[in-house]
């Protein structure tokens, strides 16, 4: 086991990593910026080191500062949790050449599945069903041909694309040439990499993914599926688990696929195969997310399997304790991302210090927060206060669940989403349980109507 894990990150994915160290006994040191001096994962670990300014590229982004910090502090793996380094593949080099155990996939499965347009070849050779796309496009004229061949609307993303950025969608050819400058500009600023490829837009399609783990002895198993279709400019706001949309074969055959790419790379640790479920029952691979996501924990409520914990056993060197067969999902599982944001005014984030604190609790429910009473939100990162799972035996206890416990959460100080989430999990189209990406402009359309 693991001497001493350094987490690489800051806010409720950190204090989630800390917790899982702690149960295994495993001493932990956290880094943090000037901005986060008085952030719980600061308190939470054994040691804290500052690395710089609230700045993300001189601070959780910085790579010399965190590798001195590893050096000095003497551990022997860093967990990067999820966004800043977590996806560089740069980064879980540097790590193998000084024998720091990135927990995660090793550098080289991160290249063949971190970029878009490569994981998307991996997956055609292993027969994994995938939208109709191209490779890197360097012209309007590129564009213009597959989309005659595939009809419109089609869709430029950014390779190193994540978070929903650098994504633009063209309806005719007029739209190609502006769009596909915007977004090779946009994907050099927020990702350094200016390469753009080209799918098929599918017209509301549901976001639907699989939770796998790997070990390095080569066994896998796929945790379920989850449901992410409330999404606002193709960022998840609300995610459950099983989707309403998906049957046993479904999950079984996309479980399977997911598998098999993952096992073509030699892909070890926690990871997830994110797809488009269309009308029909069509499904396609979108991306791979080689690291631990937001959304995970909903996966653990029906599954009772840590996620977090066997991704650092298994990064440690550890067999997977489970197999295909002991997975049993049980009940349904919500999740509300609770943000410092103003849904009223266009969910602009609104960073301050919280006044007053209560959150909710109970049978099934649970909260991973990094904040407190008194706690100040830096303006410098996400704005996400906290995550609200609820667990049912069903769907619809699950949501009524929910319900209650957003009507029991009070944050004083910031606006939040909660007034939003209220709404979403009583509305009438959310309840049936069928709908897909466009719930969300469908609802605000609804919500106009009724005025
Ligand atoms: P990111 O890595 O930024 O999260 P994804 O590739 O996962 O981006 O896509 C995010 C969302 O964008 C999807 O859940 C979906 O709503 C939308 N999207 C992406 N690609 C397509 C496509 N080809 N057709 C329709 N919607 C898409």
């Amino acid at each position: 086991m693991f001497r001493k894990v350094l987490v690489a990150n800051r806010g409720e994915i950190s204090v989630r990593i800390i917790r899982a160290c702690r149960e295994l006994g495993i001493p932990t040191v956290a880094v943090y910026s000037e901005a986060d001096a008085n952030s719980l994962h600061v308190r939470l670990a054994t040691d804290a080191y500052c690395i710089g300014p609230a700045d993300s590229s001189k601070s959780y982004l910085s790579i010399p500062a965190i590798m001195s910090v590893a050096e000095l502090a003497g551990v022997d793996a860093i967990h990067p949790g999820y966004g800043f380094l977590s996806e560089r593949a740069d980064f879980a080099a540097i790590c193998e050449q000084h024998n720091i155990k990135f927990i995660g996939p090793s550098s080289q499965s991160m290249r063949k599945m971190g970029d878009k347009a490569n994981a998307r070849k991996t997956m055609i050779e292993n027969d994994v069903p995938v939208i109709p796309g191209t490779g890197i496009v360097h012209d309007a004229k590129e564009v213009i041909k597959f989309a005659k061949k595939v009809k419109y609307p089609v869709i430029l993303k950014a390779t190193a694309g994540g978070g929903g950025k650098g994504m633009r969608v063209c309806r005719n050819d007029d739209e190609v040439a502006t769009n596909l400058q915007l977004c090779q500009s946009e994907a050099e600023k927020s990702f350094g990499n200016p390469d753009v490829y080209c799918e098929k837009y599918l017209e509301n399609p549901r976001h639907i993914e699989v939770q796998i783990i790997g070990d390095q002895y080569g066994n896998y198993i796929y945790l379920g599926e989850r449901d992410c279709s409330v999404q606002r400019r193709h960022q998840k706001l609300i995610e459950e688990t099983p989707s309403p949309a998906v049957d046993e074969r479904t999950r079984r055959k996309m479980g399977e696929a997911s598998i098999r790419a993952a096992k073509a790379v030699k892909y070890e640790g926690v990871g997830t195969c994110e797809f488009l479920l269309d009308s029909d029952g069509k499904w396609y691979f979108m991306e791979m997310n080689t690291r631990v996501q937001v959304e995970h924990c909903i996966t653990e409520m029906i599954s009772r399997v840590d996620i977090v914990r066997q991704q650092i056993l298994v990064a440690s060197g550890e067999k997977l304790q489970y197999k295909q067969k002991d997975i049993n999902l049980q009940g349904h599982a919500i999740e509300c991302r609770i943000n410092a944001e103003n849904p009223e005014k266009n969910f602009m984030p609104c960073p301050g210090t919280i006044e007053g604190y209560v959150q909710p609790g109970g049978f099934g429910v649970r909260v991973d927060s990094h904040v407190y009473p008194g706690y100040k939100i830096p303006p410098y990162y996400d704005s996400m206060i906290g995550k609200l799972i609820c667990w049912g035996e069903n769907r619809n206890q699950a949501r009524r669940r929910m319900y209650q416990a957003l009507k029991e959460y009070v944050v004083i100080g910031v606006e939040t989403t909660i007034p939003f989430d209220l709404e979403v999990i009583e509305d009438e189209v959310f309840k049936t349980g069928d709908f897909n990406t466009s719930f969300l402009e469908d609802f605000y359309r609804r919500k106009e109507n009724k005025k």
